[in-house]
């Protein structure tokens, strides 16, 4: 399967499907000015476990070094990006060269970085390997942590090309198919009802998700965000709505420290505070328990950490990107499918908190 994204300056395919890695060697030869060698970036965890499979997909012709990347978040530091630009310099790529980033999110996040800033930019391929990568794969946002904050430094770099190989999430942790599973929800519940009441319906556990329903639900997903982000690019407007769920999911997140509560497990709870904000300040007609106990069947929970307090939770939700002035502004809903912005008072976000946390499930 192949979607086709168009932005304002580039146009990309994402091949999706088991052996989609069989793709990369045309695809690559097919991007002109010719590619002069390849850096291949790689998370060494997924690298340790996938090696020959990732080295069968990759050109041969084309010279080609390996950077290693830590396992996940800690790949998003300055030392990291730092080791990566000195490794790129001293194998000798040149502004021809090609990024190929394989792993989850912070892979592609960190691999994208260095591919929009190494000699003011060179091409990047991403080879998602995580449920939650087709989320952060698709979009051509990329960055690096600070110490002040997640993803304060970045840049918008679209990638030539996003191959999504199925056959890399068959070594994926539960826990991390827990964390990405959560944005597909978050796609369905954004644009589409009808696929949200599908799931609902058919899904009730995680554990041992059907290659095809898996496949299928990324393909979706990525069509929804992709329909999103060609309208808006540089996050000006609609854009803000991928980010339901976010604001207090962001502020869970970071609460209790990365990696504690996963970012889907956190932006789970977001959603669920933002459905029923959305409720009760839009008048949404959708049966939230019945969609608490559904989501508490594949392992996530509805609330908040039970020792957060909601005034810390709050002066993290200030810091919040969307955050102008001191009002915290939600992406709400009108309906499921229906997203609007709105700045909300903290009375308002104290009482959905506290009703919240007296619910049960
Ligand atoms: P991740 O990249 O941190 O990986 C999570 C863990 O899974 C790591 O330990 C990794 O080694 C392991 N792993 C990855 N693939 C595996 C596989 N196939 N088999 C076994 N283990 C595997 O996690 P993620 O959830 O994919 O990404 C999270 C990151 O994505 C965050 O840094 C977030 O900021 C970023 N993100 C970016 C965007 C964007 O638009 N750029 C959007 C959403 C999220
Ligand atoms: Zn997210």
């Amino acid at each position: 399967k192949t979607i086709t994204i168009q932005t304002d300056h580039s146009v990309y395919p994402v091949v999706l499907g088991e052996d989609a890695i069989e793709k990369l060697d045309d695809i690559v030869n097919q991007l002109t000015p010719v590619v002069t060698s390849i850096l291949l970036i790689a998370d060494e965890t997924v690298y340790k476990l996938h090696k020959n499979y990732i080295a069968s997909g990759l050109p041969e012709r084309i010279k080609r070094s390996t950077f290693l990347t830590p396992a996940g978040e800690k790949a998003k530091s300055f030392e990291v990006y730092q080791n990566a630009i000195g490794f790129a310099l001293e194998e000798g790529l040149d502004r021809h060269s090609l990024v190929i980033a394989c792993g989850g999110g912070a892979t592609g996040d960190l691999a994208g970085f260095v591919a929009a800033t190494f000699m003011r930019g060179i091409r990047l391929i991403q080879l998602p390997t995580t449920i939650l990568a087709h989320d952060s794969a698709v979009g051509g946002k990329v960055a690096i942590n600070h110490p002040l904050g997640k993803n304060m430094v970045g840049s918008f770099h679209q990638p030539a090309a996003v191959i999504y190989d199925m056959n890399f999430l068959h070594s994926l942790p539960i826990r991390e198919s827990r964390s990405g599973f959560a944005e597909v929800i978050k796609h369905a519940i954004i644009a589409d009802p009808k696929w949200l009441d599908e799931m609902m319906a058919d899904l009730d556990s995680l554990e041992s998700l059907d290659n095809e329903l898996l496949e299928n639900s990324l393909k979706k997903g990525i069509e929804i965000k992709a329909a999103i982000v060609e309208k808006d690019e540089k996050e000006l407007g609609i854009r803000a709505y991928l980010n339901f769920g976010h604001t207090y999911g962001h502020a869970i997140e970071t609460w209790a420290g990365y990696g504690k509560w996963s970012h889907g497990e956190s932006i789970m709870a977001g959603m669920v505070y933002s459905l029923y904000l959305s409720k009760k300040l839009k008048n949404l007609e959708f049966d939230l328990l019945r969609f608490v106990r559904w989501i508490n069947k594949l392992g996530y929970t509805a609330q908040p950490p039970a020792e957060s307090q909601f005034d810390e939770l709050l002066q993290l939700m200030l810091k919040d990107k969307k955050t102008v002035g001191k009002e915290v502004r939600f992406v709400l809903l009108e309906k499921i499918g229906k997203p609007v912005i709105q700045k909300i008072d903290t009375k308002e976000l104290a009482a959905a908190d506290k009703m919240i946390r007296s619910a049960k499930g």
